[in-house]
């Protein structure tokens, strides 16, 4: 099933709606809007939520979990001479390749989970991320040039 997880712009509830149902307010403040998750084989090219293009995909995989994977490997190390540490490792590697890209958008941080690939997407890039939440330039900073 695909979706699309965004926040609502008024009180920053965590919304989440699925292809095929239709748009409604916000469950928590009832502020309207109009998002609705695309249909399951389209190819994700501008965020469903706010309209913007910049896109970035990354792993459905919460870092979290591999690292309490890591520490529960370590604790073992003195029974299993290393061992629990190596299937720690392959584990990870395991999940990691199991686990499906989402598609997330730079400005609104919407998730669309459940689409395709799309080819024209690239990891996300630190750059790219800080002129969003930053803008182009801090307030003042064209100032005292001259
Ligand atoms: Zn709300
Ligand atoms: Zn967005």
């Amino acid at each position: 099933m695909s979706s699309v997880h965004f926040l609502c712009p008024r009180c920053g509830a965590r919304l989440a709606r699925e292809s095929g149902e239709p748009a409604r307010a916000c469950e928590r403040c009832g502020n309207p809007n109009t998002v609705v998750a695309p249909p399951a084989d389209s190819i994700i090219a501008s965020c469903a939520a706010c309209g913007n293009d910049q896109l970035y995909f990354q792993k459905d995989f919460n870092r979290t979990t591999g690292v309490a994977l890591v520490i529960l490997g370590s604790i073992f190390v003195p029974w299993t001479y290393g061992l629990s540490l190596l299937g720690v490792t392959i584990l990870d590697y395991v999940v990691w390749r199991l686990v499906k890209n989402v598609i997330v958008c730079y400005r609104c941080q919407a998730v669309h989970r459940g689409y395709p690939p799309n080819p024209a997407l690239k990891p996300f890039d630190l750059v790219t991320h800080d002129r969003h939440v930053y803008g182009a330039a801090p307030p003042g900073a064209e100032e005292g040039h001259e």
